[in-house]
């Protein structure tokens, strides 16, 4: 009767919050930002004059639930 041999299991590598600390900011800013521009920016809010970027983002807008029209 033949035996498997033994595999090997790999452990998780432990990454220190003070290295995925920053990116994660990072990550956070650039994900609200989108959400802004998306969800927010319309009207007196916004950032940039006409409607390109509001019909730009018009779909997300309302596949997200946002108020719109
Ligand atoms: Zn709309």
């Amino acid at each position: 009767m033949a035996q498997a041999a033994a595999v090997p299991t790999p452990l998780p590598v432990a990454i220190p919050l003070r290295d995925v600390a920053p990116w994660a900011v990072f990550a956070g800013v650039i994900l609200l930002s989108l959400l802004y521009l998306v969800g927010m920016d319309q009207g007196a809010t916004s950032l940039t004059s006409g409607g390109m970027l509001h019909e730009f983002v018009h779909d997300g807008r309302h596949l997200l639930g946002f108020p719109c029209h």
